[in-house]
């Protein structure tokens, strides 16, 4: 049996996303900028997946929502974009970025830092949380930006966006989500909640890879990143990806139409799939499941490398994680563990398993059986299981 239980690092698309693009690659290919026939025959599908994406998100038509490659492309814009115009230009000298960002907010936070901007790493504590007033706390009248994602690649944290957007509006600070991870898993209100930017990609949520966005909330539109034609409005240049963006139109759209499924009977699954695990000894997950999205689960098996235990389940057809997937070839522990001061062997022995609303009840008690034999096996031969063991 094969099982898939990486869902967060990417999901199948949609067969329905699949039919819907397929279209617009040999019987629809004109640019939807030239001005011909082959052209014109895109705009409707392009114009339909597009309300369905502010729909999706229930943004307003005088808002901007910008289509991007993806998330990191969205994450670097914001991030790259306020640098440019509030750190170099010395309106403002400091951002805030929560310390368990994914890499793309991470990694360009570090890189601005290199350039002279103040950057807050603000910390989770030890469930994996963060609370709203801690932001509050370190926001000066020189902070531009807090970017803080809506929830957590690893455990499935979710962090308080309404409260956070809400007192960075009031202390005049902008605010940035990346809702990577939220978008299918609980409902997204941009009307009702005041962030300026918000960024996803569509393969998260049973779209094709390489195709998501950048909401500019009106009124607050950056300059882009990309120079070179009048695409997006002139917000980003390139030609369009037609199948991308219908496919993530018609993803966004089923997305939304699933929630109810995902925050009950997903999460119906995934709660039973936790609850079999925790009955074996030294296991610990992390974050309470009231404050997690339906589908994610961060576990530790005490004495167990994560890897190896990649290994048993990859061997049995099943696929999971033992951290963000752009970070699996370089052999570290599991960022959001350290974040949270997991002693170092726990940091280590992190797998995630991240269920869609593809999965079915018979793949989950395969994979109960099978994870349950990977322990006893791998723990029979772990040297500092043995040693815990005897000295507890
Ligand atoms: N943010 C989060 C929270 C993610 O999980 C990911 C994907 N792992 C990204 C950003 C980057 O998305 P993409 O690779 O589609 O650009």
């Amino acid at each position: 049996m094969k099982v898939y239980l990486d869902n967060n690092a990417t999901t199948i698309v949609d067969p329905h996303v699949f039919s819907e693009m397929e279209p617009f690659f040999v019987q629809k290919y004109g640019n939807p900028n030239s001005l011909h026939a082959y052209a014109s025959e895109t705009h409707r599908p392009l114009k339909t997946a597009m309300e369905k994406i502010y729909a999706g998100l229930n943004a307003s038509r005088e808002d901007s929502v910008v289509v991007t490659s993806g998330a990191t492309e969205s994450n670097n814009w914001v991030l790259q974009r306020i640098y440019f115009d509030y750190i170099l230009t010395g309106r403002k000298n400091h951002i805030i970025v929560s310390e368990v960002e994914h890499p793309s907010v991470l990694a360009t936070a570090k890189f601005i830092e290199s350039l002279g901007c103040k950057v807050t790493y603000l910390p989770i504590n030890q469930d994996g949380l963060i609370e709203a007033h801690t932001v509050s706390a370190f926001i000066t009248p020189k902070t531009a930006l807090v970017s803080i994602m809506w929830a957590n690649n690893e455990t499935g944290a979710i962090f308080p966006i309404e409260e956070i957007a809400q007192l960075c509006q009031e202390k005049g600070v902008l605010f940035h989500t990346d809702a990577v991870q939220a978008i299918g898993k609980f409902p997204i209100d941009l009307k009702s909640v005041p962030v300026d930017y918000l960024t996803f990609s569509a393969h998260k949520f049973h779209g094709p890879k390489g195709v998501g966005g950048l909401f500019m909330r009106k009124g607050k539109e950056l300059q882009p990143m990309l120079h070179g034609g009048s695409q997006m409005g002139g917000l980003r240049s390139g030609t369009l990806n037609v199948a991308g963006i219908v496919g993530m139109g018609k993803a966004m759209e089923l997305a939304s139409d699933a929630l109810d499924f995902e925050m009950h009977d997903i999460k119906e699954l995934r709660d039973s799939f936790e609850d079999e695990l925790l009955t074996i000894k030294d296991t610990f997950v992390v974050t309470p499941r009231a404050k997690r999205t339906p589908n994610t689960i961060l576990i530790s098996f005490r004495g167990i490398e994560g890897e190896a235990m990649l290994w048993d389940l990859n061997k049995a057809g099943i696929g999971a994680s033992t951290g963000s997937a752009c970070a699996s070839e370089s052999l570290e522990s599991n960022p959001v563990m350290e974040a949270i001061g997991a002693e170092a062997d726990l940091a280590h022995t992190a797998i995630r398993f991240s269920l869609s609303r593809f999965t079915t009840k018979e793949e989950i008690d395969y994979a109960i059986v099978v994870v349950k034999k990977a322990v006893e096996r791998l723990r029979g031969i772990s040297s500092s299981y043995a040693y815990t063991n005897v000295c507890s």
